[in-house]
């Protein structure tokens, strides 16, 4: 885009109306607010639908499959976001994708709503998986459309936006995951679906005065003879998919757990790609692949710190679930609340963290260090699991304090790394690839569970100390190298802190 258009559309935005903020953040906030109260909703509930027993109401289904699945859908919900980015860029722009997107998200709820077994399992999993795709990056997209490039409410603009993801995550929980628990689970995730509704009708009625031409054009559209062309290929392609998939399916080629594996085998493949594209091609200059190089032990940490991070929504669901006392001051407990305790700490220690960052100013930790801090604490949040197993054994329920402080710790580590790397990842990406920069930081969660499909399999109550204390231990002890070697690490980012 035009450095003229680029001042036209941030002109067209009114500068001010939200917290000191453009207007269009409150659309922005309130729809992504709504879309992850629809997602995280969802994903406290889904891991109990799929293994409780069909007397129960869920689908019975053996427990390591359904945390398989859980890891293998949390993947590719982000790896879709490259389809989105593309589809933003190229044929929609970004308004229009997060208005289908969420009608995406929203038809995927409803299908899980209605009591049809796996076959509707699946097929809300692939419209939550498109749907997010086409909404997740491209609404975080619009934020940063809509300031200056040297707007220095810019940052505090994300944090804002970061906020209302972790609000709707919060609510979640007690609404969608209660209304699960408690009464049936179709019932909770027709609250999802409902919660996207919401999320859907903030976007269509405040856009036009809020938004205005922010992510209303297409950055890069494809000329009218590639339109054909590109289009007849995604339709060869996806009939090429699902002609497979109706030979490999039935016959039992493909098993979930091949699928689980060649999630798992893309989740490693396709960052690699977009390294070695990025970095043989013409447009990368010499600067910039130094700065590549950089990133790739940055994008390790973030990789195996997502990989802890969102074994929360598996592992320590299923602990929740299984291996924690749910009365506790003679107050019933529901599993699924558990899932509110990270966006809990998101919004209560986000601002110490701003302020502590302020307050360093020259003196803060660079990019590097922080990440090496945010996987460290990662390794904590493991390794503190092993001591209740210790103290009372692996049979006992224990106290939900334990959780708490796993989630506490998980958490400290997210607010070193998650705000640090996108920021990183815009500074670090070369300029020719900047508008897929957004989905390249996705990719690491993406990574990080396809990780998650397999390592999962391997946690039961009798291996736990075993799972917790090594991947635990092994992620302090890459904290403590990715820390010695940060110096090292800086000098190739050139310029960037
Ligand atoms: N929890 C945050 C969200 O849902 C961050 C996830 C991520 O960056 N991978 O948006």
């Amino acid at each position: 885009m035009s450095k003229i258009d680029r001042e036209a559309i941030v002109n067209s935005v009114p500068q001010k109306g939200f917290f000191g903020h453009p207007k269009g953040l409150f659309t922005l906030f309130f729809t992504e607010f709504w879309e992850r109260f629809s997602y995280y909703g969802m994903r406290a509930l889904l891991l109990y639908y799929m293994y409780s027993e069909v007397v129960n109401g869920g689908l019975g289904m053996d427990e390591g499959t359904a945390k398989s699945i859980m890891a293998v859908y949390g993947s590719l919900v982000y790896m879709s976001g490259i389809i989105g980015g593309w589809i933003a860029d190229r044929l929609l722009g970004t308004q229009r994708s997060i208005f289908y997107g969420g009608i995406l998200i929203m038809a995927g709820h409803i299908v899980l709503a209605l009591p049809a077994g796996v076959t509707a399992l699946f097929i809300s999993m692939f419209l939550i998986i498109i749907g997010t795709g086409l909404l997740k990056p491209n609404v975080s997209s619009i934020v940063g459309d809509m300031y200056h490039r040297e707007d220095n409410r810019r940052d505090a603009g994300f944090s804002i936006f970061y906020m209302g993801i972790n609000m709707g995550a919060f609510i979640a929980p007690f609404i969608v995951g209660t209304l699960g628990q408690k009464y049936n689970y179709h019932l909770g995730f027709g609250m999802a679906a409902i919660g996207m509704l919401i999320g859907l009708i903030v976007f269509v009625v405040t856009k036009k005065k809020n938004l205005a031409l922010a992510g209303t054009q297409v950055p890069n559209p494809l000329k009218p003879e590639e339109k054909s062309r590109v289009i007849k290929r995604i339709v060869v392609g996806l009939l090429i998919i699902i002609g497979l998939g109706f030979i490999t399916i039935p016959t039992n080629i493909l098993t979930i757990n091949r699928f689980t594996i060649l999630i798992s085998l893309l989740g490693i493949i396709i960052p690699t790609a977009y390294f070695i594209v990025m970095y043989r091609s013409e447009k990368t200059t010499n600067v910039e692949k130094s700065r590549l190089l950089a990133y790739i032990p940055l994008f390790v940490t973030s990789v195996l710190f997502w990989a802890i991070y969102e074994q929360g929504a598996i592992i320590l669901a299923e602990y929740a679930d299984k291996r924690t006392q749910l009365e506790i001051f003679g107050i019933q407990l529901h599993s699924s609340w558990f899932q509110s305790l990270s966006p809990l700490f998101v919004i209560t220690l986000a601002p110490v963290f701003a302020a502590l960052w302020i307050k360093l100013g020259e003196r803060q930790p660079s990019t590097t260090r922080k990440f090496s801090f945010g996987l460290f604490f990662a390794g904590l949040s493991f390794i503190i699991m092993i001591v209740p197993a210790f103290m009372y054994g692996t049979e006992a329920l224990v106290h939900p304090i334990w959780l708490t402080l796993s989630f506490l710790l998980a958490v400290i580590g997210e607010l070193c790394l998650s705000p640090v790397g996108l920021s990183a990842t815009t500074k670090l990406a070369p300029q020719a690839f900047s508008a897929q920069t957004m989905s390249l930081w996705f990719l690491s969660n993406a990574a990080a569970q396809a990780l998650n499909a397999q390592l999962v399999k391997l946690y039961t109550p009798e291996t736990e100390i075993f799972y917790f204390g090594l991947i635990g231990g092994t992620a302090v002890a890459l904290s403590f190298l990715l820390f010695a070697i940060a110096p090292k690490i800086q000098k190739y980012m050139i310029g960037v802190k």
